[in-house]
């Protein structure tokens, strides 16, 4: 291979999920380790993060749970994306957590646990962000439709949750009423879920009265601040990705590094963003599928060098933050695509 790589530092992992979850206090935390978590790899990150004191963890899909377990993960885990397809009695049997956003959902659920095993659930509403969890209108016959399955034992109700949009403090006071509204709504029709939650890296970091009963940390265990006004380096937390690769070739002061877009590596315009070597930025010059070069004449920089593209920013590199600006999107959108091609070499 031409060293290319990705780098993830598992012990700035652990240490942003131990300061998160010493932040949010006696609210207890849950790690999304969807999408892959977030590009690092699901399964070294989930372990990791429970050995840092995470409590659950979330991730989109029931296959991706079932996979958690298959690998001997008995944590609590969260998957709320269902499809037509979903294997809800494997879900079960598992004890995998179920979001359950629907009435047709909770019935599947509820054939699911024939067996006597009931199936954990976590009702969901929508208090706006319009991306599944139950309207307000079907509120009601979705909570009372569980409260007689959990009297008979098909289903427990562990959790009633809901999802923030971030767009701005106000939007999520306005949203946490709406959510406390529906808790109330549900109390009055007999349910009594203990768990209520609310709020992601976001709404966890900044809002303590969303926190409620669990945060939900994605983005923020990774080292990515969630603002725009404040980076993770203020936050305390360490990016944990670092993208990597040796210098392949040098002609003419042009250095040649074995790593372009098909990488994740996105930018909207040459001359736009920097890699490092030796802890000096050098603009990138131009970007190809499987390569991009980065002019280091008058430099005694030679082949075999190491380049960074994002990292910790500890050694004159740019973040992933950094990338994000550059690329006009979100940090989460940089360590997410940075390519399944890519090998993750794990430290510490
Ligand atoms: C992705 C996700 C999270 C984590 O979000 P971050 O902003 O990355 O912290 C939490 N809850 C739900 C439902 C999610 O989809």
């Amino acid at each position: 291979m031409n060293g290319a790589r990705l780098e993830i530092d598992l012990a700035a992992f652990r240490e942003n999920v131990r300061i998160l979850s010493q932040l949010v206090r006696p609210a207890t935390t849950m790690l999304a380790v969807k999408a892959n978590a977030y590009g690092h790899g699901m399964l070294p990150m989930a372990r990791a993060a429970l050995e840092a004191g995470a409590d659950s963890l979330a991730v989109l899909e029931v296959p991706a749970a079932l996979a958690l377990r298959e690998a001997g993960i008995s944590a609590p885990i969260l998957a709320w994306l269902h499809g037509v397809d979903t294997d809800f009695a494997a879900a079960v049997r598992t004890k995998v957590d179920l979001g359950i956003s629907t009435l047709q959902e909770l019935e599947a659920v509820i054939a699911a646990s024939s067996d006597g095993v009931p199936g954990r659930v976590h009702l969901k509403i929508d208090t706006g962000l319009h991306r599944n969890g139950a309207r307000p209108e079907d509120w009601p016959a979705l909570v009372a439709a569980a409260v007689s399955a959990e009297r008979v034992g098909t289903i427990s109700i562990v959790g009633l949750w809901s999802h923030l949009a971030d767009a701005s403090p106000e939007d999520d006071a306005e949203a946490l009423e709406k959510f406390l509204a529906a808790v109330e709504v549900a109390r009055s029709l007999g349910c009594t879920a203990g768990l209520l939650h609310l709020a992601a890296s976001s709404a966890g970091i900044r809002e303590p009265e969303a926190r409620l009963g669990m945060v939900r940390f994605g983005i923020a265990a990774y080292g990515i601040s969630p603002f725009d006004d404040e980076s993770g380096a203020q936050l305390g937390l360490t990016p944990v990705m670092s993208m990597r690769a040796p210098i392949l070739g040098l002609a003419g002061g042009i250095a040649t590094i074995g790593l372009g877009s098909a990488d994740g590596i996105q930018i909207p315009a040459i001359g736009a963003a920097e890699v490092a070597i030796r802890g000096t930025r050098f603009t990138i010059a131009s970007l190809d599928i499987d390569s991009l070069t980065v002019d280091v004449s008058d430099s005694a920089i030679e082949v075999g060098e190491e380049v960074t593209v994002f990292g910790s920013g500890a050694a004159g590199e740019a973040t992933a933050e950094q990338w994000a600006v550059w690329g006009a999107t979100v940090g989460d959108e940089i360590v997410a695509r940075a390519g399944d091609r890519l090998p993750r070499i794990y430290l510490g």
